[in-house]
């Protein structure tokens, strides 16, 4: 595919995820919580986690929130993806995550379904923006360190 198709699906991706985001709402009840904040865009984000198998597995997991339409996408398919995984797996894939879209890696070696979150892999490119794009995952990282708050900063 040419560099510009793909970037118009890329951008169609993350216009779709952050006008319907997946797994948003506060679910009834959650083993952990957590609100992250992104000063410097106003980004707020609230991440729901619920765990199985003695506390290895993302059982369901779900946010809500407010933001600009990259941390939307971000968290929409966060949740998609990691539901189901276990909490190593989900942090281990939020390094990698944080390697791609810094610009560290071009690549995440993490299985055909997380190549999803190539779309995000452009904001590289605009550091402002990065941390838009790692908000929900810091905010899932502290929840699952059993803190309730998460800052960009
Ligand atoms: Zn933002």
């Amino acid at each position: 595919m040419e560099m510009d198709s793909l970037k118009e699906l890329y951008q169609e991706v993350i216009l779709d995820h952050s006008k319907h985001p997946r797994n948003f709402g506060k679910p009834e009840s959650c083993d952990h919580e957590a609100h992250g904040y992104n000063p410097l865009c106003g980004d707020t984000v609230n991440v729901y986690v619920s765990l199985k198998q003695d506390g290895t597995v993302l059982g369901d997991l779900a946010f809500d929130g407010k933001g600009c339409a990259i941390s939307l996408a971000s968290a929409s398919l966060m949740t998609e993806i990691l539901k189901g995984k276990t909490t190593e797996e989900a942090r281990a894939l939020f390094e990698q995550f944080q390697g791609l879209v810094t610009g560290k890696s071009e690549t995440l070696d993490a299985g055909e379904e997380t190549e999803r979150l190539m779309v995000l892999a452009g904001v590289k490119a605009f550091p402002m923006r990065v941390k838009c794009a790692t908000l929900p995952w810091h905010a899932l990282q502290s929840a699952l360190d059993g803190n309730n708050e998460a800052t960009t900063e």
